[in-house]
């Protein structure tokens, strides 16, 4: 049997508990019930952590059709290590973590006294910040066992910077920041690489910089340093005028778990991974990262990837006509949008994008809490990515589609995607998704197929 078939059989095994009465179980039921599920969960352990290489070194967390980070790097070792386990157990955390935070969101739509309110809010605040730390743990584990995968996508260059540049101004907003870009315009407008690693990447750096800066400016300027055949070497230069990192610090400062104060994570939170998780990611692709920094002046950090200059007809979704944007963004203003997406950067990206025109937006990576939002909310369109751990899009779907609730089986759904394969696009229309869209898109992008696919009572155009 393939992991595939054994995991859509637990989840429905799950879903199935949920109906169960337990108000009928006999106390004798109740015990051979529970031995047989140690008996099941002492020889899954087994199957999967025994340590004569039952898992495989391509036990992606991704797409299987994505490729290996860098060729050159040493093979995965076949047996459980330390690392690997750690990047399982992190992945596994992150089901039920998700899980209590999309039900605190449920709880907090009941009545609640002030005082029960409170306390949601503080398991919620909890909750984010365990998140956070076990994501970080996850890429980090994911990076450093070789598990880590990087896709070869076309995409267009200016257009991931904008979008991270876009979600870095939604979190300034508190702040006296001046937040500043430049593109050196001999950059290819289309590059081949993975978009996702590199807005990761600028991201925390940029969110870095934010946390570091109360007062004072942030600019990211990128210029073509070389090229050389169809290879084109672009630098990118973080410059803040934040607090600083002493000399002692500096040199320590791509290490994992290292943070330059020890009063940083009092007053900035943080786990110390990020940087070391940059720091890989750079170098898996063929690149190189240096800082250089002076207390209570402000840090620059710089680094070089080398990108291969892609080709727009490689980008395999159709320009979808972003014209009439205004009309398009009045169209799904108050809509509610059910979001499955497992990557956090794009889930945050998702969902400032979808406030920001006036959606209300649903986000998570978890089947099973999704569909409790589409039974218990009112929902108008499900935005899909295909990729996930665990259950992918496809399932999912599928799941949704054979509901027995009209409201639930009718709903458009929109698969999102970094690279739809021919397949992938037969698939969808099997599946009954009604329309995809490629990542990166522009958000133009996605408020038109937004608009293009709501029911017709709140289509406008
Ligand atoms: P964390 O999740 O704790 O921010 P990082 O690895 O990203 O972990 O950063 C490690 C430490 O480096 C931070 O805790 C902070 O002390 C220091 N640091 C990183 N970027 C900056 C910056 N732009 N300005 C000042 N200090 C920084």
């Amino acid at each position: 049997m393939k992991t595939k078939d054994l995991l859509s059989q637990l989840s429905r095994l799950e879903r199935s508990l949920e109906d169960f009465s337990f108000e009928e179980l006999t106390s004798n039921e109740a015990s051979s019930l529970k031995k047989s599920f140690q008996a099941f969960k002492i020889n899954l352990e087994e199957k999967v952590y025994q340590p004569t290489g039952a898992l495989r070194a391509d036990t992606n967390f991704d797409s299987e059709k994505e490729c290996p980070a860098n060729p050159n790097r040493s093979q995965v070792n076949n047996s459980v290590n330390p690392i690997m386990l750690v990047a399982r157990v992190s992945h596994e955390i992150r089901t039920p973590l998700n899980g209590i935070i999309g039900f605190t969101d449920l709880l907090k739509e009941d009545k609640l006294t002030k005082k029960q309110l409170e306390r949601v809010d503080a398991i919620q605040t909890a909750s984010y910040s365990l998140m956070d730390i076990i994501n970080e743990l996850l890429d980090y584990s994911k990076l450093a066992s070789g598990l880590e995968h990087f896709e070869r996508v076309d995409f267009n260059f200016k257009a991931i910077v904008n979008d991270v540049m876009y979600l870095c101004n939604t979190l300034v907003t508190n702040k006296n920041i001046k937040l500043g870009v430049s593109i050196d315009p001999s950059i290819p407008k289309i590059i081949v690489g993975d978009p996702s690693k590199l807005s990761q990447v600028l991201l925390n750096l940029l969110g870095n910089a934010i946390k570091f800066v109360e007062n004072g400016s942030i600019h990211l300027s990128i210029e073509q340093k070389s090229s050389k055949g169809t290879l084109h070497f672009l630098e990118f230069t973080i410059a803040d005028t934040g607090i600083g990192i002493s000399e002692a610090h500096l040199e320590h400062i791509f290490d994992s778990f290292k943070q330059a104060e020890h009063n940083t994570f009092a007053k900035y939170g943080g786990s110390g991974l990020g940087l070391s998780i940059v720091k890989q990611i750079i170098e898996s692709l063929d690149g190189s990262i240096a800082v250089t920094s002076k207390l209570g002046e402000g840090t620059t950090f710089k680094f070089v990837i080398p990108f291969v200059k892609g080709n727009v007809n490689n980008m395999a979704v159709k320009k979808i006509d972003d014209s009439g944007l205004e009309k398009k963004k009045c169209a799904v203003k108050d809509l509610s949008v059910l979001v499955f997406e497992d990557n956090l950067l794009n889930q945050k990206l998702i969902e400032q994008q979808l406030k920001t025109w006036g959606c209300i937006p649903h986000i998570t990576d978890n089947a099973h809490y999704g569909l409790t939002i589409l039974e218990n909310k009112k929902i108008d369109i499900v935005l899909m990515d295909l990729k996930m751990p665990g259950m992918s899009g496809f399932e999912v779907t599928d799941i949704i589609r054979k509901n027995k609730k009209d409201k639930v089986n009718q709903i458009p759904i929109v698969a999102i995607s970094a690279d739809f394969t021919k397949k992938d696009k037969e698939q969808c229309t099997e599946n009954g998704i009604n329309d995809f869209i490629l990542k990166p898109y522009r958000t133009g992008e996605l408020s038109s197929i937004l608009a293009k696919n709501i029911k017709p009572m709140k289509t406008t155009l």
